[in-house]
């Protein structure tokens, strides 16, 4: 029999409103960039996106070039979409990027009109839909002009191919140019995909969640567990399983230096007073003050998933508790 989610998948999830958009996303998103390559057994893959389902988390984040190899991911969860998700998708909220290297040649990557539509069809094929829900520019290419960029997002909805568009790591100055242009085009900035979590605060240093809020756009920021730093994972020694273990991708074994496990140690402590897990304790944080409207994880087993959603139970944290946060989490 085919699968099917749980009955009371809204039951406790929170959606926030995206901005000033019509659009509401969990407060836990589920992020495909590590663990949904073809060196990830399909079944974990599977399990972790029915078990995010089960939870509410409704919005799933793609790029162009998850995997590996890149465009892996897509097509992984393509698959997902015509078995465990058929029928379902006007539930599910599924974004895709362009914006880093994707083919050979100068069309393969950056910003131009040329790069950003072909990499939109490539994306649908791979995924099998009509459209995406959200389709981002990746990065900002300091050598095309910034109305070409968002023209071609402005084209892409009008296309059909994607009902909102978002950018990702612009910074304030970039961002307010961006709404601006797309908001004469009449396809308005519906958020932004920054980093953020405890350990890396450049949004606040920027000013970027002011522009966010006085632009009327929603944010949902990537790698709030610091890549998997901000939980009890490392505490003692580095897993062979983990991030750090298979040395995959960006993060490196030397980030865990003694002193910011020694504050990593400290912050557990903080969560474990809170009756939470280091995890859901640095989601809980990035959602405070009501000013991010999504935390984005990603996740290698379901198990991670299930903790992280818990987060919701408790969001709210004292002056004291975050004084001391601040006291162990610095860069
Ligand atoms: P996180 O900071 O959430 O790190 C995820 C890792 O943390 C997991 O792979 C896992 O590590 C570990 N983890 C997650 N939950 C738990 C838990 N409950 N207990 C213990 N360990 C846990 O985010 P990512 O860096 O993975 O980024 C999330 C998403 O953000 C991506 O999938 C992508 O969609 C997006 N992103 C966007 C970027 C952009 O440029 N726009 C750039 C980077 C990410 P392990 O694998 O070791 O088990």
């Amino acid at each position: 029999m085919a699968w099917q989610p749980a009955d009371n998948r809204y039951d406790t999830m929170k959606y926030n409103r995206c901005g000033k958009s019509g659009l509401k996303l969990p407060a836990i998103s589920l992020g495909l960039w590590h663990n949904f390559g073809e060196t990830t057994p399909h079944q974990t893959k599977r399990e972790m996106c029915r078990t995010a389902f089960d939870l509410g988390i409704t919005h799933f984040d793609l790029a162009n070039n998850y995997g590996p190899p890149p465009g892996s991911a897509e097509t992984a969860f393509g698959e997902i979409l015509r078995t465990d998700f058929a029928g379902y998708r006007d539930e599910l909220i599924i974004s895709s990027k362009a914006g880093y290297d994707m083919w050979p040649g100068p069309y393969g990557e950056w910003g131009s009109r040329k790069y950003l539509i072909a990499s939109c069809d490539q994306s649908l094929k791979r995924m099998g839909l009509d459209y995406v829900d959200i389709f981002y520019s990746h990065r900002f290419d300091p050598d095309t002009p910034l109305e070409e960029t968002m023209m071609a997002l402005d084209q892409i909805v009008r296309q059909g191919k994607a009902l909102y568009v978002g950018i990702s790591s612009y910074n304030s100055k970039r961002t307010k140019e961006a709404a601006k242009i797309l908001k004469e085009l009449g396809t308005p900035c519906l958020i932004h995909q920054p980093s953020y979590s405890m350990l890396n605060r450049w949004v606040e240093e920027d000013g970027l969640l002011d522009t966010l809020e006085e632009e009327g756009i929603g944010s949902i920021v990537f790698s709030p567990l610091a890549q998997g730093m901000l939980t009890n994972k490392y505490l003692n020694g580095v897993p062979e399983d983990s991030r750090a273990g298979k040395h995959v991708g960006s993060f490196q074994e030397s980030f865990l230096n003694e002193t910011t496990l020694s504050h990593i140690r400290s912050l557990n402590e903080i969560a474990q007073n809170r009756g939470q897990t280091l995890a859901q304790m640095a989601l809980a944080w990035v959602l405070r003050k009501g000013r991010v409207t999504s935390a984005l994880i990603g996740a290698s087993r379901k198990e991670q998933v299930i903790d992280c959603a818990a987060t919701i139970n408790n969001l709210e944290f004292t002056e004291e508790e975050l004084t001391a946060i601040d006291q162990y989490a610095t860069e």
